[in-house]
């Protein structure tokens, strides 16, 4: 079903010439679509974009070019001087002319054979190379390119650099590029003729043609608009996509949840505070998409400690009202249980039955669990992944509650939206997105944002300690506990290894015990979950003063009293992993430290995260730094997440139009939803281009 025209771009690339298996396998690592376990394509090498150029356009003649400069020169050769035999230090020397002077054009370890062929005495030929004076001699080392002056326009005045991989030269990919170049067929245009002209847009051919082929260098830059074609290409392949996605799961469903409001009003009455102003329009945004009849697919992103629990729990009584079940997952047992904690008392003032599945519950206990679930008297579930399993049925799940979202798989989310009538989804995010990725992310996900913290919240104070000043810091904490606070001390993934990750906490656990006995706890991901529990309960408690932990605490642990965070090789953690741990604390009526403990000195990132850490408590700001520190990836964990990176589009150069292609593309599918205008065909073209024809499956399947 793929359009006959793009056959030539899905032939295997090694039916390029000059591209057998060798080369293709070091194709591969350049090409920047994932391939998975597809071999390389044909189009896959037109989106290998250069990331600089070489300006060969100088022709100042010999003795009028700088040292250092890149050159063209047309010259004549004069006489050829060979090494001397037995002599391999010495180069071939190479003379040339032209009207202002000589030029020796010189070759270490040559091929005497291929140099008289391509330079014989008396011929005019065109180099291009870097220029370099020698004892006010001028000469020019390998020469970049030699031609005779007949194939002048081979060569590339304004060379394209491409990203390269040991043993691929840069003449094998050009020629591989260009071949692919040679292959591109005549294809529809798929942009509107408003936006070609408002952004002087060129055809999709000619935008690759003058990057692959500049005749200026700006030809080759992401800001000129042969590339921003591109982005735009690629960013509205990607909202079409997403769009596709979500019309189709909205087409799946058609609840409208309608309540009374009277279980909420339980809830609140049983709650310690009142919601923030943010919580209130997040909350009213939730329960305008329940009572709609299509589906909701919302994020609801705040910063830690802006109260996600809450209005998770308020959406939750919304779909009890309407006579429905709600689930909610967490990506850690500690965090089930936790949520746990806070929503069984709240809904139980409402009437209204918890219950928990993680993988811990087993036997009977787990046998009448999964009947409350599928017979329907268990109004509320928490749990783990232990919830996507199969054969947990509901009697009528209605709302999936998704925290810390990034934790789990796309296929995971679409393995719980398979256990109700297509349930409505809320996915909840601690971590601070920007604006841009969540379109490019989520696409047009409707997102609710907290963006205030509750009230009382004091700020937290961050200090950077090197680690010669852990004494001090000991003393610190001695009268920390004297005066009743309770402190979180994180220890880093050393390795990879899980052993040593444990022993660093447990050594860290041990000595910290030599001086306060028995306040301290220890809790990391190998315990038992009882244990871990038993941990959390002890330090919740305040038996113990001290909790030692690896990153286990990174994730939403709530112990509003607990007032100091240590964190040990503060410069191996990323920043949003410093942010949330940071997030642990400051949840108080009391002011809160979070003490960076780092081996000095931190490298040059790591002194930039600790910097960015001292300065600002703010999780977009912090986000937008991580961006700019680790690329759009890591933040988003796409690897786990399985969001979609970009083959030719730049978040920091091209993010401008992203929402421009967000609008264009829901106006395209309001108008044509099956893709079957002339335009939409060309949309279908454009999908497969950019590797989005898995949206192309969907309306057929739809
Ligand atoms: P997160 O958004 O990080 O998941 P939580 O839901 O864990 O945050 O909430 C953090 C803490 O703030 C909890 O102790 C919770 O009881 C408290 N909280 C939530 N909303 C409010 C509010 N409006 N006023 C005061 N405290 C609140
Ligand atoms: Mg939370």
């Amino acid at each position: 079903m793929r359009p006959a025209l793009l056959d030539p771009l899905f032939a295997p690339a090694t039916s390029l010439e000059g591209v057998g298996p060798k080369v293709v396998a070091m194709l591969e690592n350049v090409v920047p679509a994932d391939l998975g376990a597809r071999e390389a394509r044909v189009g896959d090498l037109l989106f290998v974009l250069p990331h600089s150029v070489i300006d060969r356009r100088s022709r100042p003649g010999i003795a009028h070019a700088a040292e250092g400069q890149i050159v063209t020169l047309e010259v004549t050769v004069a006489r050829h001087q060979p090494a001397p035999r037995g002599n391999r230090s010495v180069p071939y020397r190479v003379y040339a002319f032209d009207e202002t002077g000589e030029i020796a054009l010189t070759f270490f370890h040559a091929n005497a054979a291929w140099l008289e062929k391509i330079m014989p005495v008396g011929a005019d030929i065109v180099v291009s190379g870097r220029m370099e004076w020698f004892n006010g001699r001028p000469s020019m080392v390998h020469p970049d390119h030699i031609t005779s002056a007949e194939e002048t326009d081979s060569l590339p005045l304004v060379e394209p650099v491409y990203p390269l991989t040991a043993g691929l030269s840069p003449k094998t990919l050009r020629r591989a590029i260009g071949q692919a170049l040679g292959r591109l067929p005549v294809l529809p245009e798929w942009q509107e003729g408003e936006i070609l002209r408002r952004q002087t847009f060129p055809a999709f051919d000619l935008a690759l043609k003058r990057i692959h082929n500049p005749m200026d260098p700006i030809d080759a830059s992401p800001k000129n608009a042969a590339w921003r074609r591109l982005a735009y290409d690629e960013f509205l392949a990607g909202q079409v996509a997403l769009a596709l996605v979500r019309a189709r799961t909205r087409r799946l469903s058609g609840r409208a949840l309608q309540g009374d409001g009277r279980l909420e009003a339980k809830i609140r009455a049983a709650l310690p505070y009142s919601l923030t102003a943010s919580q209130e329009q997040a909350l009213s945004e939730i329960h305008a998409d329940l009572a709609r009849p299509e589906r909701m697919l919302r994020l609801l992103q705040g910063d830690v400690g802006s109260g996600k629990t809450v209005v998770a729990l308020l959406a939750m009584a919304r779909a009890a009202e309407a006579g429905g079940q709600a689930a909610l997952m967490a990506p850690t047992e500690i965090l089930a249980r936790q949520h746990l904690a806070t929503i069984a008392p709240l809904a139980e003032q409402a009437g209204l039955k918890t219950a928990i599945l993680t993988g811990r519950e087993k036997g009977r206990e787990r046998t009448e669990i999964l009947a409350g679930l599928a017979d329907g008297p268990i109004h509320f579930v928490v749990g783990t992944h232990a919830l996507f399993q199969e054969h947990v049925t509901f009697h009528d799940l209605v709302l999936a509650i998704v925290d810390e979202q990034h934790r789990f798989g796309v296929h995971q989310r679409l393995a719980m939206t398979a256990k109700g009538d297509a349930p409505d989804m809320l996915v909840m995010t601690a971590t601070p997105i920007p604006r841009t990725l969540v379109l490019t992310a989520f696409g047009d996900m409707d997102v609710s944002r907290l963006t205030e913290k509750p009230a009382g919240r004091r700020p937290i104070t961050t200090v950077t300690l090197p680690f010669e000043r852990l004494p001090e810091l000991v003393g610190r904490i001695r009268t920390a506990i004297e005066e009743g606070q309770k402190i979180y001390w994180i220890c880093p993934l050393v390795e990879e290894s899980e052993e040593i990750k444990l022993m660093s906490a447990e050594d860290r656990a041990a000595a910290l015990r030599k001086e306060f006995g028995d306040a301290v706890g220890l809790i990391h991901g190998r315990m038992a979950g009882r244990d871990k529990d038993a941990a959390m309960l002890a330090f919740k408690n305040g038996e113990t003063r001290i909790l030692v932990g690896t990153t286990v605490i990174e994730v939403g642990i709530d112990v509003p009293d607990a007032t100091i965070i240590v964190i040990e090789h503060a410069e191996r953690f990323g920043l949003a992993q410093l942010h949330q741990l940071r997030g642990r604390v400051g949840r108080g009526e009391r002011a809160s430290t979070c003490v960076l403990l780092y081996k000095a000195p931190p490298g040059e990132v790591a002194r930039r995260r600790l910097e960015v850490m001292r300065e600002t408590e703010d999780g977009f700001r912090i986000a937008e730094e991580d961006l700019k520190l680790r690329g759009e990836g890591e933040l988003l964990g796409t690897r786990q997440s399985g969001a979609p990176g970009f083959l030719v589009a730049r978040i920091e150069e091209h993010a401008d139009m992203l929402e421009t292609a967000r609008d264009d593309a829901r106006l395209l599918l309001s108008r044509d939803p099956e893709l079957t205008s002339p335009r939409g065909e060309a949309i279908r073209i454009l999908l497969y281009l950019f590797g989005r024809d898995d949206a192309v499956r969907l309306l057929r399947a739809g």
